[in-house]
């Protein structure tokens, strides 16, 4: 069992600017009075009441110490201790100084495949190593892959927020509906017994639009997106893949299968020549290859937009939140969950976000 300190964490941490937010609070970086080091702390609203909608299980919390401890990988962000107060935990997680991974490509004129797979390797070796563990994240997405900082020109890649992973027991079915639309595997939305293998699924969707700027499942509602998972609607449309290679289709082409027991798992994904290649010509397929930048920046620019525009519909619902509950004694309102919950069913009505003009 983790130990969750009781002291006070501001009696050992000075609390920092705001380094981003999730659903149950915010992630701040702090400085360790005793040595000066700066971390990270993720600090989480705890639900008082069995059944509110205010804040996060302490059982979920539990959960997601319990596999960060057992994570030590240079590609998994580390943590360092848990303090808990009345009303939140505050996990202290390594910081993680660099951008997205997504936003850091974004910035460049160009990539090459090479290079691109420098990234990919690193989120397959964390991915393998979870899974080596039976630990499934079942939350990847591009806002879950950081860089480890800014400085160095060959940053490494850090897989960040385990709110959702799952560590599986021997003989154990775990089902669950969570996580987001776009990333989703199939066995998700059919609430069929999932494995480490939904992951790879998620591998196969990310790599998708890291070479093409295009999202393979993504509909114009979340609904519509989740029916073209199902319905394994997807295709490599000349348009958008014109500088891809055939390794890197076929790598997609293993991974987006129905079937999770045929999905390539992060170790075979490792061995497939896109990312390990054999032949001189493979080798050459991969640097004469490249990724799509000019529909990646347009991909990214409408994400970032999207993820503004729920935020701002978060601070509204907050907003609304503290106004109904002016008065009362009970809920705190700022511990309601936001709107814009990961659960898929609840997703729906974030579904259609318009976004400006100028990143269409
Ligand atoms: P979600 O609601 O997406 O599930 P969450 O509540 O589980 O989020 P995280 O995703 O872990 O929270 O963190 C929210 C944001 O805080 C991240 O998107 C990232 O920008 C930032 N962040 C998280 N961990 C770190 C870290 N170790 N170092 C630096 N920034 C971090």
């Amino acid at each position: 069992m983790a130990v969750f300190k009781p002291e006070n964490v501001e009696d050992f941490f000075e609390i920092g600017e705001v380094l981003g937010s999730g659903h149950f609070g915010q992630v701040r970086q702090v400085r360790e009075r005793a040595t000066g080091t700066c971390w990270a702390g993720k600090f989480l609203k705890i639900r008082k009441i069995a059944c509110s909608r205010l804040g996060v299980d302490r059982s979920s919390v539990e959960r997601e110490v319990e596999i960060l401890q057992t994570l030590r990988h240079p590609n998994i962000v580390t943590l360092k201790d848990v303090f808990e107060s009345r009303a939140e935990v505050v996990l202290i997680l390594e910081l993680v100084s660099g951008a997205e991974l997504f936003d850091f490509i974004a910035e460049k004129d160009n990539l090459l495949e090479s290079e691109a797979i420098e990234f990919m390797k690193q989120i397959l070796e964390g991915l393998g190593f979870m899974h080596s563990k039976n630990i499934a994240h079942f939350d990847l997405k591009p806002e879950n892959i950081m860089l480890s900082d800014k400085v160095s020109p060959n940053p490494n890649i850090k897989l960040i927020d385990f709110g959702l992973a799952h560590c599986f027991h021997q003989g154990e079915e775990y089902r669950s509906s969570s996580g987001t639309p776009q990333y989703i595997a199939p066995e998700v939305i059919n609430s069929e017994p999932l494995s480490t293998a939904s992951d790879m699924w998620s591998i196969g969707v990310i790599t998708y639009i890291l070479l093409s700027g295009l999202s393979p499942f993504q509909g114009e509602t979340d609904e519509d997106t989740l029916k073209n998972v199902i319905a394994m609607k997807y295709e490599f449309f000349e348009r958008y893949f014109s500088t891809t290679s055939s390794m890197a289709k076929d790598f997609i082409l293993k991974l987006l299968v129905k079937n999770p027991k045929d999905r390539m798992t992060a170790e075979e994904c490792l061995l497939h020549p896109w990312i390990k290649p054999i032949t001189r010509k493979q080798v050459a397929n991969r640097n004469r290859s490249s990724i799509n930048m000019k529909n990646f920046k347009k991909f990214n620019a409408r994400r970032k937009w999207k993820m503004s525009f729920n935020m701002v519909l978060m601070c509204n619902r907050l907003v609304q939140l503290k106004l109904l509950y002016k008065g009362r004694s009970d809920p705190d309102p700022l511990q309601v969950r936001p709107l814009y919950s990961t659960q898929i069913r609840a997703h729906s009505h974030l579904a259609f976000v318009p976004c400006p003009s100028t990143i269409h």
